[in-house]
């Protein structure tokens, strides 16, 4: 392939008209004024992307001089959010130069070209600049090539670049497995030569990488075989470095069609991702990562869910005959009404992957069907103790004392509806109170 000219050519690309508009004024002032990052190389792959950032010769003060109304964003690092008339905030960043990296941080310095700014950019394919005025590309790394060849490759060396800021070793593997891109053999090695310095990152950035590729990634497997084989999960998360064949396929199969809302879709990943491992473990991995209580005790209640039927789930749902109703309602006792969605979709996920890594595993048709009729159970029958059609009162009324006798008579009702729902009736279970009373 012949490398294209770094610039000059007509791209055509469409950025918002109110992104222009602020351009067309910096330029007015005389501030050389270009889109970059994200959204030219996303608007070059056909993908909409929504935030167009621009790079301009204008320092923040300048910037702020210029728009009635912006936001310092982050202005020791040049960016200054300019509201457009719409309330939109769009990124405007001075021109700049790292002077000196940490590892993570960088010091930077304005008064820098165009040329400059892109070359402190991460990846070629990052690191192109579009003209929205004069309709005009700058691309001196040659990154619309690697679009074309569908390369990530750092822009410079790579050992460098990664030594500069380590975040760009997990960069590099989202974008790879976002556009589904091949990593440069160079690139590929200084990833794999940054695993050892990732636990230099904080908490959070990691967290939130893991978050943006459950997120973003259409084939989060993928990047987590990545993040596997660069030797980046065993820094990162310890208790991950063995995870399984299965369970990386099993978070592309995630949603099921039928499709969920993302958010939805990246919790029930990250559930997925941790599934090979005891409850209490994930539990202590995902509070390491500075997940919140609020995720981590989720997880770790699905999880734990999980573990105490998936034995008896994959053997039930591989038999001929569809599982009765009595057993798919003793399941959702198990799983609790909120969480029986969450453990059926991880039970689909996982079956499937399985059956493509050639494992034994239930049928998709058979898996389908249980688990349909599973959540018509689960929200149409007595699962839970909050279900019976007797409370607390009425077995206090009739003799059963509060504290752990109270629990043993609740959960034994519990028991006795999830046989037959038919049995949730007050003089049926009142009767059925005493009785476990009697036992107890
Ligand atoms: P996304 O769609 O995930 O937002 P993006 O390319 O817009 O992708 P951002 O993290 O928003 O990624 O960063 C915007 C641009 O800033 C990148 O395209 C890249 O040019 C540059 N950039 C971001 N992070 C780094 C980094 N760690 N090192 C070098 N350049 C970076
Ligand atoms: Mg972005």
């Amino acid at each position: 392939m012949q490398p294209r000219a770094a610039s000059g050519e007509r791209a055509q690309l469409s950025p918002p008209p109110l992104v222009v508009d602020i351009a067309r004024k910096l330029v007015k002032a005389g501030f050389e004024t270009w889109c970059v990052g994200g959204a030219v190389r996303d608007a070059l792959l056909g993908y909409e992307h929504l935030d167009w950032d621009l790079a301009t010769a204008a320092t923040p003060p300048q910037v702020r001089a210029l728009f009635r109304r912006t936001v310092p964003v982050g202005i020791e690092f040049g960016t200054v959010g300019v509201l457009d008339a719409e309330n939109t905030m769009h990124e405007v960043t001075t021109f700049r130069r790292d002077v000196q990296t940490d590892g993570r941080h960088a010091v930077v310095e304005f008064g820098a070209s165009l040329r400059d700014d892109l070359a402190r950019r991460d990846f070629t394919i990052n690191a192109i600049a579009y003209d929205p005025l004069g309709d005009r590309i700058e691309d001196p790394f040659h990154g619309r090539d690697d679009l074309e060849r569908r390369i990530v490759r750092a822009v410079g060396a790579p050992e460098d670049r990664m030594r500069e800021d380590r975040l760009r070793a997990l960069r590099a593997i989202r974008f790879a497995s976002r556009f589904e891109f091949e990593i440069e053999p160079a690139t590929w090695r200084a990833v794999v030569d940054s695993a050892p310095h990732l636990t230099r990152l904080s908490r959070e950035r990691v967290k939130q990488e893991i978050e943006k590729t459950m997120d973003q990634v259409a084939r989060a497997g993928l990047a987590m075989r990545m993040w596997k084989e660069s030797g980046a999960l065993a820094a990162l998360v310890p208790a991950l470095a063995d995870v399984s064949a299965v369970t990386l396929r099993s978070l592309d199969l995630l949603p099921r069609p039928g499709g969920s809302v993302r958010a939805d879709r990246a919790m029930q990943r990250l559930i997925a991702l941790f599934a090979d491992l005891p409850a209490r473990d994930a539990e202590r991995a995902l509070r390491d990562l500075r997940f919140s209580n609020k995720d981590v005790g989720w997880v770790g209640s699905v999880l734990r869910a999980w573990s105490t039927l998936d034995r008896e789930m994959a053997l039930t749902l591989a038999a001929e005959a569809p599982p009765p109703d009595a057993v798919l309602r003793r399941w959702a006792g198990i799983t609790g009404r909120v969480r029986s969605r969450a453990v059926w979709r991880l039970a689909a996920a996982r079956f499937a992957a399985a059956r493509d890594l050639h494992q034994a595993a239930p049928d998709p048709r058979q898996v389908a069907s249980a688990y349909r009729r599973a959540m018509r159970i689960a929200f149409r029958d007595p699962i839970e103790v909050g279900d019976l059609a007797v409370d607390g009162d009425d077995l206090r009324t009739a003799g059963v004392p509060a504290g752990p006798v109270m629990k043993t008579v609740l959960s034994g009702l519990v028991e006795y509806v999830l046989e037959d729902p038919a049995r949730n009736v007050r003089d049926e279970l009142l009767v059925r109170a005493m009785s476990i009373l009697g036992e107890s």
